[in-house]
C-alpha cells in the first residue's frame, strides 16, 4: 500500500480539507505516477455537495490528472518510468460488453468505474481522485501526454476537453455548420476552441457580458448575451448544433428556439434538476435534444494527440490547493477564466 496525501470532503456540507489515505500496491498491469496538476471540474462541486445523489464520503475529487510515472507493474507495456501520463474520469470498466469493445468505455453496459466517488471492480474499495499527490491506475485507462504542451493547460483536456471533442466528432461538426456554445466555463471554452478548429462558425451564448472579448479571443465569431431577449431573437432558428454546458437549471425552451430545422441541442452540462422542454419547442422544427458523456479511452488519446498537433490547451488559472474552497465559490458565480488547475506541489 502507498500512503497518499490529499484533500477530501468528509460530508456533503463540509469544506475540503487535508486527508491522508492509502492506495493499492502497483499490480502487474498498473502504473503509479506523481500528480503534478489536477483540473477543477464543476462535476467535482456537484459531487462533493451530493447534488446528484449517492455520493461516497470521504471524497477526494479530481479527474483531470497529469503527472510523471514513478513505477510500472511487471506486465505494463505502454509506459515506462519518467513518462508523462494522464488519467481522466474513468479508471476501469468491464472491458467485455459491446460498448467497451467499441472503445466507448464511458458507456460500459456494466457501469464504468469513476476515478473518484466510485468503487474498484474487484475490492469494492472507494476510488479517490486527483486532489492528491499520487495515483495507481491500470495502464489501459492511462493516457500518453505530449511533452510539447504546457502541462497545467493539458490537465483539463482529460475531462473538459474530451467531453466537448467527443460530441463534435460524433455529430461530424465542421465547415458549413453553425454552432452555438452555451456557458463559457471550463467545458464551454474548450467547445469554442474545438468547434472553431474544426471549421464551424461559432457563437458564444453567455449570461456574462464581460466574457465577450475572451470568447472572441478563444475563437468565437459571434457573441450573444442570453439575458437580452432581442439578442436571442437575432439568432432564432439559426444553429445546426448547440453544445449546452450549463451547470445550473436554465431555460431549455429558449435554447431550443435558437435551433434551425433538424437542429440538435447537445447537453453535456448536468444540472441537478430535470430539464423542462415543451413538445412544441421540438416538433415545430424537427429539433432534438441529445446528451453526451466524456469520451472513450481511444478517443481521449486521439483528442490529446490532436491538441498536441494543433497546439490546443486549456486557458487556466493555477491555484494553490489551500484555495480550493474559495475557487469553488468563484466557480459557482461563473467567475472562472477558464479552468482552475491545482498545482499539486502546493499540497
Ligand atoms: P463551469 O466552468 O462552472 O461553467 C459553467 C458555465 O455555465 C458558467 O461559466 C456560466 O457561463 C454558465 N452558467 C452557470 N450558471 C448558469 C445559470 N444559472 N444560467 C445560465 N448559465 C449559467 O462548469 P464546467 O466545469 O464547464 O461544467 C459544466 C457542466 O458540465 C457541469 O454540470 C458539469 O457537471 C458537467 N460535465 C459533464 C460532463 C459530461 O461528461 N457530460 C463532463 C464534465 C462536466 P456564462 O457566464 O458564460 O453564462
Ligand atoms: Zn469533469
Ligand atoms: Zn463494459
Amino acid at each position: 500500500m502507498s500512503e497518499v496525501k490529499g484533500y477530501a470532503a468528509q460530508t456533503a456540507t463540509t469544506p475540503l480539507a487535508p486527508w491522508n489515505f492509502q492506495r493499492r500496491e502497483v499490480g502487474p498491469h498498473d502504473v503509479q505516477f506523481d500528480i503534478l496538476y489536477c483540473g477543477v471540474c464543476h462535476s467535482d462541486l456537484h459531487q462533493i455537495r451530493d447534488e446528484w445523489g449517492g455520493s461516497i464520503f470521504p471524497m477526494v475529487p479530481g479527474h483531470e490528472i497529469v503527472g510523471m510515472i514513478t513505477k510500472v507493474g511487471s506486465a505494463v507495456t505502454k509506459f515506462k518510468v519518467g513518462d508523462l501520463a494522464g488519467v481522466g474520469c474513468m479508471v476501469d470498466s468491464c472491458r467485455e460488453c459491446e460498448s467497451c469493445k467499441r472503445g466507448e468505455e464511458q458507456y460500459c453496459e456494466n457501469g464504468n468505474t469513476g476515478t473518484y466517488n466510485s468503487r474498484e471492480r474487484d475490492t469494492q474499495n472507494p476510488t479517490y481522485g486527483g486532489y492528491s499527490n499520487l495515483i495507481v491506475t491500470d495502464e489501459a485507462f492511462v493516457l500518453h501526454i505530449s511533452e510539447k504542451l504546457p502541462l497545467a493547460g493539458v490537465a483539463p483536456l482529460l475531462c473538459a476537453g474530451i467531453t466537448t471533442y467527443s460530441p463534435l466528432r460524433h455529430w461530424k461538426v465542421g465547415k458549413g455548420h453553425k454552432v452555438g456554445v452555451i456557458g463559457l466555463g471550463g467545458l464551454g471554452h474548450m467547445a469554442v476552441k474545438f468547434a472553431a478548429a474544426f471549421g464551424a462558425e461559432v457563437t458564444m451564448l453567455s449570461t456574462s457580458p464581460n466574457k465577450e472579448a475572451d470568447a472572441k479571443a478563444l475563437g468565437a465569431h459571434k457573441f450573444v448575451l442570453t439575458k437580452d431577449k432581442e439578442q436571442v431573437k437575432s439568432v432564432r432558428n439559426y444553429f445546426d448544433f448547440i453544445i449546452d454546458t450549463v451547470s445550473a437549471p436554465h431555460d431549455y425552451n429558449m435554447v431550443q428556439s435558437m435551433l434551425a430545422t433538424n437542429g440538435v441541442q447537445i447537453c453535456v452540462g448536468v444540472p441537478p434538476t430535470p430539464m423542462e422542454i415543451m413538445g412544441f419547442s421540438l416538433i415545430g422544427k424537427r429539433r432534438s435534444v441529445a446528451g453526451s458523456m466524456i469520451g472513450g479511452i481511444p478517443e481521449t488519446q486521439e483528442m490529446l494527440d490532436y491538441c498536441a498537433e494543433h497546439n490546443i490547451v486549456s486557458d487556466v488559472e493555477i491555484i494553490d490547493i489551500k484555495d480550493i474552497n474559495a475557487s469553488y465559490e468563484r466557480m459557482l458565480k461563473g467567475d472562472v477564466r477558464y479552468r482552475f488547475v491545482i498545482d499539486m506541489a502546493t499540497l
